[in-house]
């Protein structure tokens, strides 16, 4: 096809292709070759996710301290509710426990045998069972279909990684729910037996995708502590992840490909990890992924596929080193969990983290125990990010593109994000006074 010109593209293919066409950052974001996060990965094993805290906490604080914590969380939230504490009302938990429930199953290989619709009575057909072959295109053209079908399923953002001898050690090696093995085996197929889920070797690429969090309700926290309502930004996140995992399970399935995730939210692989190799965002002093679109304000999903993809790069969007001076998250942390170091560093704080990466390591165990005697998760670090503030200003918009290639001036900028108030808390009652839009449909 014609050139378009000396500095332009060759031909509109490579247009097509390329990862500006396909996926518009704000100017100051650079892809590049490695993450800004500085990784060993000979040091780098594949993560027992049984390790994680929050689902399996007993095993750090012990069996009685375990009791105790639950009998408080249950004490707690009884007398918050008859006391009308404010942002603890029964409305209040009703809200986060209902947007809860839609978040607590996915699946290994999908639901896709059992969506038939409103009574239709149709099938999910693989091309196989149609008798037609199964859909074949180069890996650009894969992955701007599958960005395309995941942000019309609700997703925010959309890479992809190839899985190679590093990138694979990011697979976890046990899931956290129930314990079982990851492994992978020459196959055709995706199983499950009762002790382990098989990943085909052909399944070489991994879907990252994010799903945007409401910073107006993360915000409704006392000042002091999380309440139902900010915590009802995090469920909803993760809801919403199931349906675009379905979805998504069910798409690939019917053009011919396995789409492969868990038991659980969080199930498959390390969520950030993938997210800083596949360029969506960086990471950061929080010890999560931080993004130049929605700051930390979105959580973090992965799905294996045989259907192959072009690989997204790493970027450098000045997110790592505004960090070492910024620290906001770390002071507004009610527990001191998040490292108050100026330089990240390569030693773990515990079996809950994974060595390999020179990162500010949290001390995660005094972050859950205060999960439970609040009787919610916390997200006051997350809502605090100057990153995370969304509402366009100018001023905003000056702090990012200049820490992108200024860090001495980083300091400067954490006191100016004081002065926009990135950290106020708002009052939990006027969330059910919002008017908030209708969602949004192109
Ligand atoms: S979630 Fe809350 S307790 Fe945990 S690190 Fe963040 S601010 Fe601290
Ligand atoms: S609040 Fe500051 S230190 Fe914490 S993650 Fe955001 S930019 Fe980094």
């Amino acid at each position: 096809m014609k050139k378009l010109g000396l500095n332009g593209f060759h031909d509109l293919d490579e247009v097509m292709a390329s990862p500006k066409a396909e996926w518009k950052r704000p100017w100051w974001v650079r892809s590049v070759d490695r993450p800004t996060v500085q990784i060993d990965w000979d040091r780098i094993e594949r993560f027992d996710a049984r390790r994680h805290l929050v689902p399996n906490l007993k095993q750090y604080t012990g069996d009685t301290e375990f009791q105790r914590l639950e009998e408080l969380r249950k004490e707690n939230c009884n007398k918050w509710i008859l006391d009308g504490r404010r942002g603890y009302t029964l409305r209040d938990y009703a809200l986060s426990m209902a947007v809860r429930t839609g978040a607590v199953d996915s699946s290994f290989i999908g639901h896709w045998q059992n969506a038939g619709g409103s009574g239709h009575g149709w099938q999910m057909f693989s091309p196989e069972e149609l008798g037609v072959p199964r859909w074949e295109a180069r890996p650009e053209e894969n992955s701007r279909m599958i960005r395309a079908f995941a942000r019309f399923a609700g997703a925010s953002q959309v890479g992809f990684l190839e899985l190679d001898e590093h990138t694979r050690k990011l697979i976890y090696a046990f899931d956290e729910i129930d314990g079982k093995k990851l492994e992978f085996e020459d196959v055709d197929k995706a199983y499950e037996t009762k002790d382990k889920r098989v990943l085909p070797n052909k399944a070489a690429w991994i879907i990252v995708f994010s799903v945007q969090m409401s910073r107006e309700t993360m915000k409704r926290t006392t000042g002091a502590a999380p309440t139902p309502i900010s915590v009802a930004a995090t469920y909803q996140a993760y809801a919403r992840s199931r349906f675009i995992i379905d979805q998504l399970q069910t798409f690939l399935h019917m053009i011919g490909y396995q789409g492969l995730m868990g038991p659980s939210w969080n199930a498959l692989g390390i969520a950030p990890a993938l997210g800083v190799m596949a360029g969506l965002g960086e990471l950061s002093r929080l010890n999560r992924m931080v993004t130049p679109e929605y700051g930390p304000m979105q959580r973090i999903f992965k799905m294996v596929t045989d259907l192959p993809l072009a690989p997204t790069r790493p970027i450098d969007a000045g997110i790592m080193r505004f960090c070492r001076t910024c620290k906001i998250c770390a002071n507004a942390c009610p527990t001191k969990t998040l490292s108050m170091d100026t330089e990240p560093s390569w030693e773990v704080k515990g079996l809950w983290n994974n060595p390999g990466l020179r990162a500010y390591y949290d001390n995660s165990p005094k972050c859950a125990a205060y999960w439970w005697k609040s009787t919610v998760s916390c997200s006051t670090c997350i809502s605090s990010c100057p990153f995370g503030k969304q509402d366009g200003s100018f001023i905003h918009q000056v702090v990012a593109a200049t820490i992108a290639g200024t860090p001495t001036l980083n300091g400067f900028f954490t006191r100016v994000s004081g002065v926009l108030d990135t950290n106020r808390p708002k009052d939990p009652d006027t969330w059910w006074n919002q008017n908030l839009p209708p969602n949004r449909v192109k």
